[in-house]
């Protein structure tokens, strides 16, 4: 029977015996004793019940259902049953919780469960492999104490969990370790933690060959080079060896060139981290670009500077000139004679500042610009060889900007020209204090033999 149909079967007992009684009342002329007697032992029975369940519900529901008729008894069974149901769920949960934990366990990355405030509440195996944490000695304490590194204290008090980190593991110093945290559940917060020490070292191994086999090659390279330029010279050698000489010459040339940006790339990945903070002028720093550019462009292109004065960074001047200088070549590499490259140095409007450098060349077709500074990666290959490009001129620019903490940004169609943009933070510019009518922002065209302007002066 159903709770719903012995509710029902109770109404209609209910009501059957206060008719009776109330019948048995008019007919013996008692008004309404009878039916008042009926209703106490009614409210007696019910009370009594409510005793029963208390009493029941006060074992924990853990001894017989007590045994009774009528709505009570199924009010007890429907509660035994409930009751049932939910010690079945609560070891099915159980397992599947502890089947969660094997797995965790098993895995060979530590998973350390955090609080809001940072405080471990579980952990793997793993995790006390990695980080030399002991379970349970160590649960409930703040992981900080066990991860002592700013970059770790940063990333958890700024609450920035996009990027991973990478750190020396605090048990050894030679096991690196990335650290990804993620949130999840409102406060709470996954910590996983990866041994990358191989691919660390095989990084390592990579960047020492590159730069000792670019090392090695630099002084024969230096040696042929010479050589080639004194037969190229000399009014006695043979005419018909003339062509495949300057050939050499030329082959050589960009193998250096090679050598060189090989070299710059891991000079840059040797210093890890942010690069200095001298203040820099980039107006006056453009102005050399743009006239490098008009002996590049050798008058075939229209160059304009358009720069803030007072707008200064803060970094590596070599560094910054090497990046920018890459980007305004490009452009006047990559654009017919005709074209116009424009250099525009001036504030981001959000405390920031960015160098666009725009041209009206032949443009890159979307699907190429997310690779554009990828080593060695050309959009024609055959173009850049001509050129003497070592397709490693973008690379070298987003290492600068890494360093920088600044971005490369590209807009580029086919056909109308592209627009490479380095944007800087806040905190990477100044804002030089110079006489009001010394600043200004004007656009300047750089002619060949003819100086470009300054800050401050007027033409
Ligand atoms: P490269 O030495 O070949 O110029 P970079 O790394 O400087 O190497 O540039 C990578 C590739 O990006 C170039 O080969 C070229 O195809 C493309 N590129 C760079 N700048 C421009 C530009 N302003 N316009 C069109 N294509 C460009």
């Amino acid at each position: 029977m159903t709770i719903s149909s012995a509710r029902a079967r109770e109404w209609r007992r209910f009501a059957a015996g206060a008719v009776a009684l109330g019948v048995a009342d008019w007919l013996l002329g008692l008004t309404p004793w009878l039916l008042l007697c009926g209703a106490c032992a009614c409210l007696a029975w019910h009370v009594y019940h409510v005793h029963l369940l208390a009493r029941w519900l006060a074992s924990g529901g853990r001894g017989p259902e007590p045994e009774t008729r009528g709505i009570w008894a199924q009010v007890f069974e429907s509660l035994s049953r409930i009751r049932r149901q939910n010690r079945k769920r609560k070891k099915r949960l159980r397992k599947v919780v502890m089947r969660f934990q094997q797995a965790a366990e098993a895995m060979p990355d530590g998973a350390i469960v955090l609080d809001a405030v940072g405080n471990i509440l579980w952990m793997n195996a793993a995790s006390s492999r990695l980080l030399g944490l002991e379970r349970p000695r160590d649960i409930g304490l703040p992981v900080s104490g066990f991860i002592r590194h700013p970059s770790f204290a940063d990333m958890l008090n700024a609450e920035e969990f996009d990027e991973p980190i990478q750190l020396s593991s605090p048990l050894r110093e030679v096991v690196q370790l990335l650290i990804r945290v993620v949130p999840y559940g409102g406060s709470r917060r996954l910590m996983l933690v990866r041994d990358v020490s191989r691919i660390h070292n095989l990084e390592l191994a990579r960047k020492d060959f590159v730069a000792n086999v670019s090392h090695e090659l630099r002084s024969p390279l230096t040696v042929i080079v010479g050589y080639l330029e004194a037969l190229r010279d000399d009014a006695q050698f043979p005419a018909e060896f003339g062509r495949p000489v300057e050939q050499m010459s030329q082959q050589a040339a960009r193998m250096s060139r090679i050598v060189e940006d090989l070299l710059q790339l891991s000079r840059l990945e040797a210093t890890p981290g942010a690069a200095g903070s001298e203040r820099v002028a980039v107006t006056d720093m453009l102005e050399s670009i743009a006239r490098d550019a008009v002996a590049l462009s050798d008058g075939a292109h229209r160059i304009h500077r358009d720069a803030d004065c007072a707008l200064c960074l803060l970094g590596d001047w070599n560094e910054l000139y090497s990046a920018f200088s890459n980007v305004a070549f490009n452009a006047v590499q990559h654009t017919r004679a005709g074209g116009t490259v424009r250099l525009q140095w001036a504030p981001d409007g959000a405390g920031g500042a960015r160098l666009d450098v725009t041209d009206t060349g032949g443009g890159i077709e979307a699907h190429h610009i997310p690779r554009l500074t990828e080593r060695f990666y050309r959009v024609d290959k055959a173009r850049s060889h001509e050129r003497g490009g070592t397709g490693l001129g973008l690379a070298i620019v987003k290492h600068v900007l890494v360093r920088h903490d600044a971005e490369l940004e590209v807009e580029s169609r086919p056909g109308e020209g592209s627009r490479f943009s380095c944007r800087f933070p806040a905190h990477r510019v100044v804002r030089m204090e110079i006489p009001i009518e010394e600043t200004f922002v004007e656009e300047t065209a750089v002619e060949p033999g003819r100086e470009a302007v300054g800050c401050g002066m007027t033409r």
